[in-house]
């Protein structure tokens, strides 16, 4: 039998894993392994509130694709996918080249989901990725700058809409660039005004009350202003309306409204529910089994709610160690073994040296908090990449 041909699509959390995973376990020559990732780095999607605010350099969160690997066991090569022909077992890049697979993983990750309102697409910024976070961080530069010769407040209002966890990040980061920015620019700091704009009856929606109150008490202090039960209804290139038909002029909106599942997924006629595919026990997609979907792509049920888990690198980096290992099992003829979770919790920054967190059942809060997520940061570095991955982008 020739050597089985396995394709890894997108090197985030979830398909880097099973490549690192992968070539860890794996003989020379026992199967051959291509990970294809748009860009030849991989970026640290769990850090990119930092870069967005500019409170950290956007090369700090990423790392060479080809650093990580040991390219005589998995191939890279940069390219984008533009679409998966499953009943072929082909997929076919931006760059037209077919690429043919036995075994598929997709971990492509997600895009914003903006439950179709008007002009979030034109006028919202996301925090995706390194490009994106760039331009964010380059257009609240230029709006302070743009203030100093123009003086409309709108320059200096900044609105985020969302007030899930990478909502809550973000504005603990951009509310202590701020001052730094009003000095830089010699802006007066009450002029600058940030609003957390948030549908639900509370931030952060179904997390722990006490923790969600500190959280907001904490960034309430550090100027930003939360906007809750009030959905966003409409985005401008003037701002944003809501609503209840309030409008607020700002030139600068950050869309943190949810993700949904990469749109090639759904375009190669995958069912999908917000563009995740619900996988079995496997991570396969139904009625193909050669088909597997690592991390924001793949919808699983949390049995004990009966409601999926949410889309995290914690869920993405263990469905990529369980994949690594049934591949090989797969190309050796052995069993597979079923995807449990593990959640151990979740940790949210609220800016430099404050976080909140719930492990098992134990709330973190302030300085304890903050050295925790430092701590996860600093353990995904390693699990990547080992200590060679954490003594070049560690957190201190
Ligand atoms: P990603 O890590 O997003 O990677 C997807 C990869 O696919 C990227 O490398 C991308 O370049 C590539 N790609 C996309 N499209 C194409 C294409 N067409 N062709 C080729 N390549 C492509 N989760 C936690 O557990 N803990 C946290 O603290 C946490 N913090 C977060 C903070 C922020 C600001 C954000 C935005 C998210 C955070 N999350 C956190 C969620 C977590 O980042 C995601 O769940 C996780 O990144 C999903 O991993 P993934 O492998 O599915 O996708
Ligand atoms: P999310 O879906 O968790 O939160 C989005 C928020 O936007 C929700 O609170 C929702 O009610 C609100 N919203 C939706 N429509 C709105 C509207 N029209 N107007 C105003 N608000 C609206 O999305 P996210 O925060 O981007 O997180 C995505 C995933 O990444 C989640 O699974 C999250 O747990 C994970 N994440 C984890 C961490 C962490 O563990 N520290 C950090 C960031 C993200």
């Amino acid at each position: 039998m020739s050597t089985p041909k396995i394709l890894i699509l997108g090197a985030g959390y979830g398909g880097l894993m099973t490549a690192v995973r992968l070539q860890k376990q794996m003989n020379y020559n026992e199967a051959d392994v291509l990970l294809v990732n748009k860009h030849d780095y991989h970026y640290f999607t769990t850090w990119l509130h930092e870069p967005a605010a500019g409170t950290k350099d956007p090369d700090q969160c990423r790392i060479g694709i080809e650093d990580l690997l040991d390219t005589r066991k998995v191939r890279f090569k940069k390219g984008t996918v533009t679409e998966i022909k499953k009943d072929e077992k082909k997929v076919l890049l931006e760059s037209g080249e077919e690429l043919a697979y036995d075994y598929l993983v997709i971990g492509l990750g997600s895009e914003p989901e903006t439950f179709g309102i008007q002009g979030l697409k034109e006028h919202a910024f996301s925090i995706r990725s390194i490009n994106s976070v760039r331009q964010i961080r380059e257009h609240i530069e230029y709006c302070f700058a743009k203030y100093k010769m123009e003086k409309r407040p709108e320059l200096l209002t900044f609105i985020v809409g969302g007030a899930g966890f990478t909502g809550i990040e973000f504005v603990g980061e951009l509310s202590d660039r701020v001052p730094e920015l009003c000095k830089e620019f010699d802006v007066d700091p009450s002029l600058v005004k940030i609003y957390n704009i948030e549908a639900a009856p509370t931030v952060l929606p179904g997390f722990d009350p006490e923790l969600v109150n500190y959280a907001m008490e904490v960034l309430s202090r550090k100027g930003v202003t939360f906007k809750i039960n009030t959905p966003i209804k409409e985005c401008t290139p003037e701002g944003v309306v809501l609503a209840d038909g309030e409008e607020i002029k700002s030139s600068t909106v950050v869309w943190t409204g949810g993700v949904r599942g990469n749109s090639i997924i759904e375009k190669a006629g995958f069912e999908t529910m917000r563009g995740r595919v619900k996988v079995d026990p496997y991570l396969r997609a139904p009625g193909h089994d050669e088909v597997f979907i690592v991390g924001d792509g793949a919808l699983i049920i949390n049995e004990e709610t009966n409601r999926p888990y949410p889309p995290t690198a914690q869920i993405a980096i263990q469905q990529g160690e369980n994949l690594a290992q049934n591949l090989l099992a797969l190309v050796r003829g052995g069993q597979m073994k079923p995807f449990v979770p593990h959640i151990k919790g979740t940790v949210a920054s609220l800016g430099k040296g404050e976080a909140i967190g719930l492990v098992g059942d134990k709330k973190l809060y302030g300085s304890t908090a903050a050295l925790m997520k430092k701590i996860i940061d600093n353990r995904s570095l390693y699990i990547l990449g080992g200590l060679s991955l954490v003594l070049k982008k560690v957190k201190l």
